[in-house]
C-alpha cells in the first residue's frame, strides 16, 4: 500500500494562489522556500515532478492587467508572458541547488491519443532517468477549449498516472478538505483521511478558487479520483509553508490524505 512515507516518485502541484500575490506578481519568498524543499527532497533520493500553475496569473501581473483575462486570446497571450517568467525563476533557483529543470508543456489531445500519450510518458521517464526535474504546465498559449485540461489539478493527476508516481501532492491556499466551506461555516472541520470519494464530499467541496487561479476544491477531488483509482494516494495541503512537506513525508497527518484504491 502506497503511503506518503514510502513514496519515491512524487508529483507536486502548486497553484497560482500559492505562487503569486493577488496582484499577479510572483511571491518570491514562497517560491524560494518551495524550490529549496523540493531540491532537498531530490537530494535525499526521492524523485520530484513539479506541476506549476500561474502562467496566466503572472503574465497578467507582468502586463499590468487588473485581472486574469477572460477571452481565449488574452489568456493565451498572458500565459506566453508568464510561462517565461515562471521557468526563468524556477530554473535559476533550482540551479542554485545543482538541479536541472526541464519544461514540459502538455495539452489534452496529447493524452487522448495513444501514441502521443506514450511519447509523453517516455519523455517523462527519460527525464527521470537523466535526473532532471520536470516542470509541467498546460500549454496555455496554444490550448483552446477543445484542447485544454482546463485546470492543473486534473493535469497533475494525469501526470502522476503517466509518470507512474507513488504520490500526488496538491499544494493550495487551504490546509485540506473541510466538511463545509470553512470561510463561511465556523463549524467546518478538516478531514484528515478520505477512504472513498463520495457524493457528500463532492458536495462539501463545491466553490470556486481564487481570482487568479482556476481550480477550487472540486477540481482537487476530481484529481484525487483519477490518481487514487490508479493506486496513487493524493494529499491536499496548504502551500503556505513548503517545509510541511518534510513532515508529511515523515508520516505526520498534514492536510487531507485520499487513500489509494487497492488494485486487483
Ligand atoms: N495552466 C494555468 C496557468 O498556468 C493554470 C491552470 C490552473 O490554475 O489550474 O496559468
Amino acid at each position: 500500500m502506497n503511503t506518503p512515507q514510502s513514496a519515491h516518485r512524487i508529483v507536486v502541484k502548486v497553484g497560482t494562489s500559492t505562487l503569486a500575490y493577488p496582484n499577479g506578481r510572483l511571491n518570491i519568498r514562497r517560491i524560494e522556500q518551495l524550490v529549496k524543499v523540493l531540491a532537498d527532497l531530490k537530494n535525499s533520493g526521492r524523485e520530484v515532478l513539479l506541476v506549476t500553475s500561474a502562467a496566466i496569473g503572472v503574465g497578467a501581473g507582468l502586463l499590468g492587467l487588473k485581472e486574469r483575462p477572460h477571452d481565449v486570446g488574452g489568456k493565451q497571450a498572458a500565459a506566453a508572458v508568464g510561462q517565461c517568467e515562471l521557468m526563468y525563476t524556477y530554473d535559476k533557483l533550482f540551479a542554485e541547488y545543482g538541479h536541472q529543470t526541464a519544461q514540459v508543456l502538455l495539452t489534452r489531445d496529447v493524452v487522448e491519443d495513444a501514441i502521443r500519450k506514450s511519447n509523453a510518458a517516455n519523455t517523462l521517464a527519460r527525464l527521470m532517468e537523466f535526473g532532471a526535474l520536470p516542470i509541467i504546465n498546460e500549454n496555455d498559449t496554444v490550448a483552446t477549449e477543445e484542447l485544454e485540461f482546463g485546470d492543473n489539478d486534473t493535469l497533475s493527476a494525469i501526470v502522476a498516472v503517466l509518470s507512474h508516481a507513488d504520490l500526488l501532492i496538491l499544494l493550495t491556499d487551504i490546509d485540506g478538505l473541510y466538511t463545509d466551506n470553512p470561510r463561511e461555516n465556523p463549524e467546518a472541520r478538516r478531514i484528515d483521511v478520505v477512504e472513498k470519494i463520495t457524493d457528500e464530499l463532492l458536495h462539501a467541496a463545491k466553490g470556486a478558487g481564487s481570482p487568479l487561479g482556476t481550480g477550487g476544491m472540486s477540481t482537487k477531488l476530481h484529481a484525487a479520483e483519477i490518481a487514487t483509482a490508479e493506486g496513487i494516494p493524493t494529499v491536499v495541503m496548504s502551500g503556505e509553508n513548503p517545509e510541511l512537506l518534510y513532515d508529511l513525508l515523515d508520516g505526520a497527518a498534514i492536510g487531507t490524505l485520499f487513500k489509494a484504491k487497492e488494485r486487483a
